[in-house]
């Protein structure tokens, strides 16, 4: 019960937010209550309240003055049919609480004329306010809005004090007065609205601004726009200039099938015009030819009444596209496209950012000659393979290999073709090994293969298999073509050592004892122990 009496009292309240024009009716109509709209309600809830008070100060004034009998201010309904008592002050105990025919009566010829209705003697039951007649004289004078009737102020007392001229003039200029109150109200409340609308905007802006990867550029994208209007589809689309095709790169909402990771050329879609005009399509936000193609002929966007393509341009250029979409119409006006604009806007710039920054962590972890990772991030995926081996009881084996005689290679045919030999060999080593492996340039011609969940015999066969291909390998000079040689060391985790340290220094002591033991081979540390490879004295 506590539950129902709460709920018809917000129900009330929304009611007069709607009634004052606090709230716009499009909002209101969507029966799904989102936070923002219940936060629109609270801004809307707080004017209610205000007007309420200055009409009742009004009224009040006017009955103590007037030496009235009842002050009422009515409100008409949208339909224009009934009026509801929205503050009323009296003496009488029988004023009644529905609504009322918004023709009956006395009130009826202010409704109809609107205008002022003095009346001496009104005939009985002519007070439709009153539940039992009343022998009072009546002055009624319409509140009337841009030429809109919007209510009726009713004054009355006891019958033998009409209402004279100046009383007339002064009810006029009281209901003036409370129209001015609810359109102050109403402004206020919008630019509190608006004030609340800018701070959520330039909180998601700034969210917009943190993201560093292209995903989280996505992500916080539709969380922006989220924070601005209600959609139910949005994608993010990307041009490239070289294939001249697009990409939808990502998508949320009530995405068609296929839209996700579509890839188009440039065709007559909305899309593909907005990227080669650099300016927004549809005009008026709205979808008017249902058959116009979006993105392509195949993924459509049925039920959309609504429509903004936005270009996603950085430096002049267009990159690409940002598409909402909503089943309700109207829903891109002017004001949300600016807000939609400016994070357009950010998206093409932190695209083209994330972009950069991509290639700047792939110059940090890659090993620029050979393209394999860098000393550093070997590291670092080194230690994160022995963790799991730890956690899982699996194996990591660890090859580090050597080139053999590469300074002779370097003084007989010059540091650049030194170059392409280490190409050559890392080519080897990235072609011998799975995905899941690390290949890594080590040092300067040494690398470093970890090679994910394998025992000692799997690191022996594919130290073999690299040993044998770098040794086929022809390289071309103007000396003539050679080749070269490899020697390896290998050591398992956790046969041959428990931690990442003493795993290196024991493939690396087995890589010293397979130079020594002749080089172009593979040695591993169980080898050494058993003493079938002797750590000789170096030459
Ligand atoms: P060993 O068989 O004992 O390994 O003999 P080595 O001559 O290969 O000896 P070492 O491994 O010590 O030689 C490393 C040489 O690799 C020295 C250096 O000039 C050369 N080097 C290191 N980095 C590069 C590089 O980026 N490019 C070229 N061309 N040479 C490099
Ligand atoms: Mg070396
Ligand atoms: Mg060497």
């Amino acid at each position: 019960q506590h539950r129902a009496t709460l709920q018809r009292a917000m129900r009330t309240m929304r009611d007069e937010a709607r009634d004052f024009r606090l709230i716009s009716s499009s909002l209101a109509a969507d029966p799904k209550a989102r936070s923002r709209e219940s936060d629109e309600e609270r801004l809307a809830v707080g004017a209610v309240q205000a007007i309420h008070d200055t009409i009742y100060f009004t009224i009040d004034l006017l009955k103590k003055s007037l030496d009235l009998n009842t002050c009422v201010l009515l409100w008409l309904d949208d339909a224009g049919e009934h009026l509801k008592i929205k503050e009323c002050v009296t003496d009488s105990d029988c004023v009644v609480e529905h609504a009322i025919n918004a023709d009956a009566g006395a009130l009826g010829s202010v409704v109809k004329n609107r205008l002022l209705v003095n009346l001496k003697d009104p005939k009985r039951g002519h007070l439709p306010y009153y539940a039992a007649p009343v022998d009072v004289s009546f002055l009624g004078v319409p509140v009337l809005e841009d030429g809109h009737l919007r209510g009726v102020l009713c004054a009355d007392r006891a019958g033998d004090r009409p209402f004279s001229e100046r009383e007339e003039e002064l009810l006029q200029a009281a209901s003036e007065q409370m129209l001015r109150g609810i359109q102050s109200e109403r402004v206020f409340a919008a630019v509190e609205r608006a004030k609340y609308e800018h701070e959520r905007f330039f909180a998601a802006l700034a969210r917009l601004n943190r993201a560093l990867t292209a995903e989280d550029v996505y992500t916080t994208t539709f969380e922006a726009t989220r924070e601005m209007c209600d959609f139910d589809l949005a994608a993010i689309t990307l041009f490239d200039k070289g294939s001249k095709r697009h990409t939808v790169v990502s998508a949320v909402g009530e995405a068609p099938k296929g839209l996700a990771g579509l890839s188009f050329g440039d065709n007559a879609g909305i899309a593909s015009m907005v990227v080669k005009n650099k300016h927004f399509l549809p005009a008026g936000g709205e979808i008017r030819d249902k058959d116009a193609l979006v993105f392509t002929k195949k993924v459509r966007l049925d039920g959309m009444e609504s429509l903004l393509v936005l270009p996603l341009i950085c430096r002049e250029e267009a990159v690409g596209s940002f598409a909402v979409a909503a089943r309700r119409p109207r829903a891109f006006g002017k004001d949300k496209r600016e807000m939609l604009t400016v994070i357009a806007t950010h998206v093409a710039v932190k695209l083209t950012n994330a972009q950069l920054y991509g290639r700047m962590e792939e110059m940090a972890t890659t090993d620029g000659l050979t393209g394999l990772v860098n000393h550093r991030t070997f590291q670092e995926r080194f230690g994160e393979m022995l963790a799991r081996a730890e956690r899982t009881g699996g194996k990591q084996a660890l090859l580090l290999t050597d080139i053999d005689h590469f300074k002779k290679v370097n003084d007989t045919y010059g540091h650049p073709i030194g170059d392409v030999v280490l190409r050559g060999v890392a080519a080897v080593v990235r072609d011998c090994v799975r995905k899941v492996d690390l290949a890594a340039r080590y040092g300067g011609e040494e690398f470093a293969i970890v090679l994910e969940g394998t025992d000692l015999a799997g690191a022996r066969q594919l130290a073999e298999r690299i040993r044998a291909e770098v040794q086929k390998q022809q390289f071309q000079s103007p000396k003539g073509a050679f080749s070269c040689t490899l020697s390896l060391g290998i050591a398992v985790y956790p046969d041959d050592g428990r931690d990442g340290k003493s795993i290196i220094d024991h493939a690396d002591q087995s890589l010293y004892s397979a130079k020594h033991g002749g080089r172009n081979r593979a040695v591993a540390w169980p080898d050494l122990q058993s003493g079938a490879v002797k750590l000789k004295a170096v030459k």
